[in-house]
């Protein structure tokens, strides 16, 4: 699962790319018929994420809805410049007044809209996305939302899963799932029913935090995530030291689909059983 802060990190890098530009070029590919894509001479108004939603909006009033989920990425090129990607796997090539081409590469979802929203979905891939919960990377996320979602959970759902169950929030991914659980000393492997309201709250509150800490304030700032003194407290340092305690930290997959969990066994420890 790709983290939230990537989706908005790929919208501000589109946007400045495209945004206030005049398309030469748009091409569907492989998407449902009846898709009428944007008339050349259509101007990008702007671009921006919700959730792992990108959305692309043109000044006819149309929207090009994409997913990511695990496997697309957009790209921006030059005309003329090489792919990094192969042309078969291309859903979208757009290019614009200046020579910018921007392509989206193996998106799942790729629809033209005339709303704005992502709630109703016309496609469905896209229906089954509609579930989603509120999205960690807003402003103001509705919480009580998310604890509601959580609560519709199995209970034994352990709370690395559900952190990452874009149906009870969106935007967390691998990454801020051990950020998170480590920072409120919570174990990835609590099941969700031995978590306190409280405790349940300030998990989400600080995966917002992070989130939104993390969010590109330039189009093409650093990469580079801060979650805690300057880097990721146990995110890909298993074997090394806790950077609260000597504790080494440990690394277990976790959950159906096997994503990796890092965590300190001495800060984090399991709840009583
Ligand atoms: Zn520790």
């Amino acid at each position: 699962v790709p983290e939230g802060d990537t989706i908005h990190r790929s919208a501000a890098h589109l946007s400045a790319a495209l945004a206030g530009k005049r398309i030469v070029k748009f091409e569907l590919r492989r998407s449902p018929r009846g898709q009428r894509p944007p008339e050349p001479g259509t101007t990008v108004v702007g671009v921006d994420a919700q959730g792992k939603h990108l959305l692309v909006r043109f000044d006819d009033g149309q929207v090009l809805h994409t997913h990511m989920q695990m496997t697309g990425v957009w790209h921006v090129y030059r005309t003329g410049e090489r792919w990094r990607r192969p042309g078969h796997t291309a859903r979208v090539v757009l290019e614009v007044e200046d020579g910018t081409v921007a392509v989206c590469f193996a998106a799942p979802v790729v629809e033209l809209r005339r709303d704005v929203g992502v709630r109703v979905a016309s496609t469905p891939a896209a229906r089954s996305l509609e579930r989603l919960g509120p999205d960690l990377c807003e402003t103001d996320p509705d919480l009580d939302d998310v604890l509601a979602r959580l609560d519709r959970l199995d209970p034994a759902t352990e709370i690395g899963v559900a952190l990452l169950d874009q149906r009870v929030a969106a935007g967390t991914g691998n990454v801020y799932k051990s950020e998170v659980c480590w920072t409120e000393r919570v174990s990835p492997f609590a099941p969700v029913a031995s978590l306190d309201p409280t405790t349940r709250r300030r998990l989400f509150e600080t995966a917002h935090r992070l989130l939104r800490a993390n969010l590109p304030g330039e189009p093409f700032g650093s990469a580079r995530r801060v979650t805690f003194q300057g880097g990721l407290a146990v995110y890909g340092r298993a074997g090394r030291p806790c950077p609260r305690c000597p504790t080494r930290v440990l690394r277990r997959a976790q959950g159906r689909d096997q994503s990796l969990s890092f965590w300190c066994p001495t800060c984090q420890p399991d709840p009583p059983t």
